[in-house]
């Protein structure tokens, strides 16, 4: 939901200064009903007219981007950096990423123009699970992982339950490949879990979010997720 107002600036139609003065004015129908209240919310499948003539809302669009390393989840950077928006250069709608990956994290990120639906999944009460493979430096002991399975202590709080997996090992080079998932979203979570039982991140890779993975996509590619993809994360 958001507030109408809103709604009505970022279709164009007027600043949000103006959209409010056609709302107190009682220039605004939603679902045909003359609205005067600024703090309605209104939801994609509401009818909205100004002044008689209806408010084309943007078509909500869903993606699944392959984020490479080197890239900043967000729609532009003040230092020139390369940005996940900049994968599309075709889509009109101004989408931006649910979430965030790290600069230096690959992996599975969506983006959408679909402000209920990003905040939904981004909501901790949701408990979207996003799988994590990292190359760690040293080869963690099992009591080490049994830590993070039960949950460890950060410095913003002890972590929800994880799953972990030991996917392999190099005893020479002593690093080793470790699959993360857990439901929460914090800063760099998933580097300072590691970095909490003495091995640091070499290199991180979300490869899955909740029933979505990256089969067939290349680190760069994006496709446009079905309707029935959307309807499941909803
Ligand atoms: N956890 C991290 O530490 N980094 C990410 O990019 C995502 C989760």
């Amino acid at each position: 939901m958001e507030r109408l107002q809103k709604v009505i600036a970022h279709a164009g139609v007027a600043s949000r200064r103006k959209a409010e003065e056609f709302i107190t004015e009682g220039k605004v129908r939603v679902n045909g009903k003359i609205v005067k209240e600024l703090g309605t919310k209104v939801s994609q499948n509401d009818k909205i007219e100004v002044n008689g003539i209806p408010v084309e809302r943007e078509m909500p669009v869903y993606f699944l981007l392959y984020k490479p390393r080197g890239v900043i989840s967000a729609v532009k950077d003040d230092k020139g950096r390369k940005v996940v928006t900049d994968f599309f250069p075709e889509i009109k709608q101004r989408i931006y990423p649910v979430g965030r990956l790290d600069y230096d994290t690959s992996g599975l990120l969506l983006l959408t123009n679909d402000g209920e639906f990003a905040n939904s999944l981004m909501h901790p009460k949701y408990e979207i699970h996003k799988t994590y493979v990292a190359k760690l430096k040293g080869i963690p002991a099992r009591e080490s992982l049994k830590k993070l399975e039960r949950g460890i202590q950060l410095d913003d709080g002890k972590t929800a339950p994880a799953k972990v997996k030991l996917q392999s090992l190099d005893k020479k080079k002593q690093t080793c490949i470790v699959e993360l998932t857990i439901h929460e979203g914090r800063n760099r979570q998933v580097r300072r879990m590691f970095e909490a039982i003495g091995h640091p991140v070499i290199k991180l890779k979300r490869e899955q979010y909740a029933l979505l993975n990256l089969h067939g996509l290349q680190p760069g590619d994006a496709r446009e997720l079905s309707p029935h993809e959307v309807k499941q994360l909803r």
